[in-house]
């Protein structure tokens, strides 16, 4: 790796594409001839405009996002999301959720201030290390929404097929997987993604939501800043947006379209989760932690036969360059993410690693 940088294997914030932070770091001084940088730029110039005109432009190209929907930014990143999604979207004071890990239990938990939640599947019986099967899921008709987190990033499971829910509007966390695959936003009233993990820097969410959701009627406690609706109305310029992250955001949308879109992410993201998947399931002493049919192609939890050869598991690692294997507190063992901007070579790099170090276990 050039600059003395490692493979960073961290759920967030994670790697970013080299080509794209050389492009930011050649502008960081005087962003093409404006006479400064992004960072000191008044969100009302025109050169600021057209950074966030030609970043939803993009994006919209690259999801080929329908004419129907908006695409937001806004600050606070993903958890402000968890509050704004009920305070916005209830109105009959329905909604269901799909109980699949911590992100999700984090979102119901905070829909519950605001109305009442039904859980319509969970996987909280096998410690989330697998997907419901929803084909059958019964959903009422009066509820506003059906949530879900599409990549559950702690536990490392994904949904590859949607439940079948009807018409009731879908709404999806895509934090971990935003833009790592095709996506048929037409099935869906609105998508929310944090941008750290899979796209640029912290403190952002990317909002992509159907027109017909966006309300004018909420109810007076909702502050001003939390409604959709103020997003959509000032085109995410109603305050002082997140200028930098909406400016490297737009970049990485731009260097997705220039290699081929997400269909030729999608096969790369495929090649190096192959890659990794293939060794745990020969290895005798590293186990993946999740099915098989609903492994999640970005984060890999893993463990060894014992908490301490997991730990001393991550303390080589990192000491042979290799950073951030650590699974999450609440999980244990380890955890690879393998976003976007994480390269082949960085996975295989890892396995000869992990293969390495079992040899020397036997
Ligand atoms: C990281 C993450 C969040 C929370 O994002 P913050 O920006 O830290 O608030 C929510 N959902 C998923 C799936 C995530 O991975």
């Amino acid at each position: 790796m050039k600059y003395g940088r490692t493979y960073n294997f961290s759920a967030g914030p994670a790697m970013m594409p080299e080509d794209v932070l050389e492009e930011i770091a050649a502008e960081v001084l005087n962003y093409r001839g404006s006479g400064m940088s992004v960072m000191e730029m008044s969100h009302r110039s025109q050169v600021f405009q057209t950074i966030l005109d030609e970043a939803k432009a993009d994006l919209r190209k690259l999801m080929n996002i329908p004419e129907n929907y908006k695409i937001l930014f806004v600050q606070g990143g993903g958890t402000v999301q968890f509050a704004m999604v009920p305070m916005n979207l209830m109105r009959s004071g329905l909604a269901c959720y799909m109980e699949t890990g911590a992100w999700s239990k984090k979102a119901l938990a905070e829909a519950r201030k605001y109305g009442e939640v039904t859980v319509s599947a969970s996987s909280a019986d096998k410690n989330f290390s697998y997907i419901p099967d929803c084909t059958h899921v019964e959903i009422p008709e009066k509820a506003d929404y059906v949530y879900l987190c599409e990549n559950e990033t702690i536990h490392g499971t994904t949904w590859h097929t949607l439940p079948e829910i009807g018409s009731v509007p879908l709404v999806s966390d895509q934090s971990s997987m935003f833009l790592s695959r095709p996506c048929d936003v037409s099935r869906y009233g609105l998508i929310w993604g944090g941008v750290q993990k899979n796209v640029g820097p912290a403190g952002m969410a990317v909002v992509i939501i159907r027109e017909d959701l966006i309300r004018d009627d909420l109810p007076a406690f909702v502050p001003t800043y939390l409604s959709y609706k103020t997003h959509a109305d000032n085109d995410s310029l109603y305050n002082t947006p997140n200028c930098w992250a909406i400016y490297c955001c737009g970049k990485v949308f731009r260097y997705l379209l220039d290699n081929g879109g997400l269909e030729a992410q999608a096969k790369r993201n495929e090649e190096k989760a192959a890659v990794l998947y293939d060794f745990l399931d020969q290895s005798s002493f590293f186990t993946g932690a999740v099915v098989k049919e609903d492994r999640s192609v970005m984060n890999v939890p893993f463990v060894t036969p014992s908490k301490e050869q997991d730990a001393a598991v991550v303390a080589a690692a990192k000491a042979a360059g290799f950073d951030n294997l650590k699974g999450h507190k609440s999980v244990g063992g380890l955890r690879a993410s393998i976003y976007n901007a994480m390269p082949k070579a960085g996975v295989t790099a890892l396995v000869d690693f992990l293969r390495n170090y079992e040899k020397t276990q036997a």
